[in-house]
C-alpha cells in the first residue's frame, strides 16, 4: 500500500535531519565568514595604528627632549659647552623636521614644521646671548679681581688723611663688591647711584690725583663694575624674553603632538567600537542561531513524539491490554505507515488469540492423555511435588504439594540425580524411570516419568529361570549330572591364556561289566565314578565330563601336573573306597585308567594337541594293564597288589 506522504515517518524524518543539517551548514558559514571579517578588520586597525603611534611617540618624545635641553642651556658655565648644547639642539631640531617631513602633508604637519622653524633662530639667539652673559661674568671676575688689589693702595695714600674718607672708601669698596656678587638685583640701580655718589663725595673732599685705577675699575662706562653688570642684567633680561617665546613654541609642539596623539587615540576608539559591535552581531548571531537550532529540535522532538512515539507506544500497550485495542483500530483508517502496522498488529493478535485457543485445546487434550496415562508423571520443585497424574496418585499414595518425605528414598535420589534407570524399585512396584530438567512456572524443577514394569519383570524373571534349566540340561549328563561335551567346547572356547591340566579317564574292562551285571547296574557304576570324580575336585572351576559313554575328561584350572597326579590319586582312592565289585575285572574292582597332560606341555592353546598327548597316556596306562595313572611319569595309586580272582 502506498503511504500518505504527510504522514509518512521516513519523509518527515528525512526533512527534519535536512533542516537540521541545513542550519548547521549555515551556521558553520556564518561563523567563518565572521572570523574572517574580524581578522581583517583588525588587521586593517593595526596597519594604521602601529606606524602612527609610533611616529606620534617618538614625536612627542623628541619634544620633550628639546624642552629640557632648551632648559640646560642658561646653565651652561662655558662657552664651549654651551656651542656643543646649541649644536645638539639643533639636530634634534631638524630630525623632529624630517619626522614632521614622513608624516603625511596635513595641517598638523605644517604647522610642526612652522613650529620648529621658528625655533630655530631662537636657538641661536639664545646661544648668543648665553655667550655674551658668559664673556661680561669672566669680565665681572677679572675685575673685581683688579679692584682688591687696588682697594689696598687707595688704603695706603689715605693713611694720614681724617677717617671718615677712609670709612667712605670701605663703603664704596664694600658696595662694588656687594653689586658684582648681586649680579642682578632690583637694587642694583639705587646701589649703583649710591657708589657714584659716594666717589663724587670723596673725589670732592680730598684731591685725587695719583691714581684713579680703583675708581676706574668700578665707574668707567665701558668696561667697569657697574657697566658690565648693567650689560650682564639686559643680557639677562633678554635671555628671560627668549625663554618666554622657546616656552611658547614648545608649550605649542607639545599641544599639537598631544593633538596628533588624540587623532591616534580616536582612530584607535573608532577600530574598537567597530569591531567591538562586530563582535557583539556575531554573539547575537550565534545566541539566536543557538536558540532557533534549540527550539527547532524540541518542537521536532514534539512532533515526532506526537505523530511516532505516542502512537507507536498505544501499538505495543495494545499487544498487552485488550481496551488500548480499542484505540489501534482508530490507527488503522489512514495509508500511513504506522496505520500498516496496526493493521498487521491486529491481524496479528486475532491469529494469536485463535492460536492461543487452539494451544488451550490441545492442552486439554494432552492434560487428558497425560491424567489417564498409565505412566506415573511427577513434576518435583523444590523439595515438593508440584504436580503428579492420577495414576500416580494412585500408585505412590502422593498429592500435589506433597513433601518429600511422602517418597521413598531411591525415588527421591533417582529424581536429583535426573538419570534414566532401567528398573526401580518402589514399595512393591518395579518402575523405568526416567528424568529430566524443566521450567515450571519459571521455576527450575524436574519432570520423572515411572513406566510401571512390575509385571512385565516377573514374567521375565519367570523366563530367566526357565532359560537357565534349559541352559542347564543342555549342557549336562542326565546320567551323572556332570558336564557334557557342548559345556566342554564352551569352556574350551573362553578360557584361553591360563594354566591347566587335563585328566582321561576310561572305566577298565566295562564291556564285561555290562555283560557280567547288566546294562542298569553298569549306569549305577557310571554315576558312582561321576560321584568320586565330584568328590575329588576342589573348586568349582575346574570342569568335570562325562565325555564318553564311560570315559570322563577332567579340566583343572590354574594347576601344575602334581596338583593333577593328586587329584588323580584322589579318584581312585575314593572309587576304591565304594568298593564296586567288578568279577570280570583283573583286580575284582572296578578300577580307571587315567592320562595327563599339561598345558606347558603345548604350545599356545592347541587344545586339540593336549588332549591327544592325555589320551595317547590313558591309552598307556591300558596297555601297561590298567587300574594306573600315565603323566609324565606312571603312578599306581590303585591297590592293585591285591591278587585279582581269576585271571
Ligand atoms: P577297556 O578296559 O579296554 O576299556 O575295556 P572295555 O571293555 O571297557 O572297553 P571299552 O572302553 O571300549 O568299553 C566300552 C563299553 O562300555 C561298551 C559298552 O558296553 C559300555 N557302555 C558304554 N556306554 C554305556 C552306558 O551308557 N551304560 C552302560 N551300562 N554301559 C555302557
Ligand atoms: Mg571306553
Ligand atoms: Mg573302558
Amino acid at each position: 500500500m502506498k503511504a500518505n506522504w504527510k504522514s509518512s515517518i521516513s519523509v518527515r524524518f528525512n526533512g527534519g535531519m535536512l533542516v537540521i543539517l541545513v542550519t548547521l551548514f549555515i551556521m558553520t558559514g556564518l561563523s567563518l565568514w565572521m572570523m574572517d571579517k574580524f581578522n581583517v578588520l583588525s588587521s586593517q586597525i593595526s596597519q594604521k595604528l602601529v606606524p602612527e603611534l609610533s611616529k606620534a611617540s617618538d614625536l612627542h618624545l623628541a619634544i620633550k627632549n628639546v624642552h629640557r635641553k632648551m632648559d640646560a642651556l642658561k646653565h651652561v658655565q662655558s662657552k664651549a659647552g654651551n656651542r656643543v648644547l646649541v649644536q645638539e639642539l639643533i639636530d634634534q631640531l631638524q630630525q623632529i623636521s624630517i619626522a614632521i617631513d614622513s608624516i603625511s602633508i596635513d595641517k598638523y604637519s605644517q604647522l610642526m614644521a612652522a613650529m620648529t622653524k621658528e625655533l630655530m633662530p631662537i636657538v641661536n639667539s639664545y646661544s648668543l646671548e648665553v655667550d655674551g652673559f658668559i664673556t661680561h661674568k669672566n669680565e665681572l671676575r677679572k675685575q673685581t679681581e683688579l679692584l682688591d688689589k687696588y682697594y689696598l693702595g687707595q688704603l695706603l695714600s689715605l693713611k694720614d688723611q681724617q677717617t671718615d674718607s677712609a670709612g667712605e672708601l670701605n663703603q664704596i669698596y664694600t658696595s662694588a663688591r656687594s653689586l658684582a656678587d648681586q649680579k642682578t638685583s632690583f637694587l642694583f640701580k639705587n646701589t649703583a647711584n649710591n657708589i657714584l655718589k659716594t666717589i663724587s663725595h670723596l673725589k670732592a673732599k680730598q684731591a685725587q690725583n695719583s691714581s684713579n685705577s680703583f675708581f676706574d675699575v668700578i665707574i668707567n662706562p665701558q668696561n667697569g663694575i657697574i657697566a658690565t653688570l648693567e650689560k650682564q642684567n639686559e643680557i639677562t633680561v633678554n635671555l628671560s624674553v627668549l625663554q618666554t617665546q622657546t616656552n611658547v613654541i614648545i608649550e605649542q609642539l607639545i599641544a599639537i603632538s598631544f593633538d596628533k596623539v588624540n587623532i591616534v587615540k580616536a582612530l584607535v576608539k573608532d577600530g574598537t567600537q567597530q569591531l567591538n559591535s562586530t563582535s557583539a552581531n556575531f554573539t547575537k548571531a550565534l545566541v539566536s542561531i543557538v536558540l532557533f537550532t534549540t527550539l527547532f529540535t524540541l518542537s521536532f522532538m514534539y512532533v515526532f513524539h506526537r505523530s511516532v512515539t505516542k502512537r507507536l507506544m498505544l501499538i505495543a500497550n495494545s499487544l498487552g491490554v485488550k481496551e488500548d485495542q480499542e484505540a489501534l483500530r482508530h490507527e488503522t483508517q489512514s495509508t500511513s505507515e504506522i496505520s500498516i502496522i496496526a493493521r498487521s498488529i491486529l491481524k496479528y493478535i486475532a491469529r494469536n488469540e485463535q492460536q492461543n485457543a487452539e494451544i488451550k485445546a490441545n492442552v486439554k487434550q494432552l492434560m487428558l492423555i497425560i491424567e489417564n496415562s498409565n505412566q506415573a508423571v511427577i513434576i518435583y520443585s523444590e523439595d515438593k511435588i508440584v504436580y503428579c497424574n492420577h495414576y500416580c496418585e494412585q500408585l505412590l499414595d502422593v498429592n500435589a504439594m506433597s513433601n518429600t518425605d511422602i517418597i521413598s528414598q531411591n525415588l527421591l535420589i533417582a529424581i536429583n540425580t535426573m538419570t534414566y534407570k532401567d528398573r526401580l524399585k518402589v514399595g512393591p512396584y518395579i518402575f523405568r524411570f526416567f528424568a529430566t530438567d524443566i521450567d515450571w512456572d519459571g521455576k527450575q524443577s524436574t519432570l520423572a516419568l515411572l513406566i510401571d514394569i512390575t509385571i512385565e519383570v516377573k514374567k521375565e524373571n519367570q523366563l530367566m529361570k526357565t532359560l537357565e534349566l534349559v541352559k542347564d540340561e543342555s549342557l549336562t549328563d542326565t546320567l551323572t549330572g556332570l558336564y557334557n561335551r557342548r559345556k566342554l567346547e564352551l569352556f574350551i572356547e573362553q578360557q584361553i591364556d591360563m594354566e591347566y591340566a587335563l585328566i582321561i579317564a576310561d572305566i577298565d574292562w566295562f564291556k564285561a561289566f555290562n555283560d557280567f551285571y547288566g546294562h542298569a547296574e553298569g549306569d549305577v557304576c557310571i554315576t558312582k565314578v561321576a560321584m568320586a570324580i565330584k568328590e575329588s575336585l576342589r573348586t568349582d572351576d575346574d570342569l568335570a565330563v562325562r565325555y564318553g559313554g564311560e570315559e570322563f575328561l577332567i579340566l583343572l584350572v590354574n594347576s601344575n601336573m602334581s596338583q593333577a597326579e593328586l587329584v588323580a590319586d584322589r579318584i581312585q582312592s575314593i572309587i576304591y573306597k565304594f568298593d564296586i565289585k567288578h568279577e570280570k575285572s583283573k583286580f575284582n574292582h572296578l578300577s580307571l585308567s587315567l592320562g595327563i597332560a599339561h598345558s606347558s606341555e603345548i604350545a599356545g592353546d592347541n587344545w586339540q594337541a593336549l588332549f591327544e598327548i592325555a589320551d595317547k597316556r590313558l591309552y598307556q596306562a591300558k596297555e601297561n594293564g590298567r587300574a594306573r595313572i600315565v603323566s609324565t611319569g606312571e603312578r599306581i595309586s590303585f591297590p592293585i597288589e591285591k591278587p585279582p580272582v581269576n585271571d
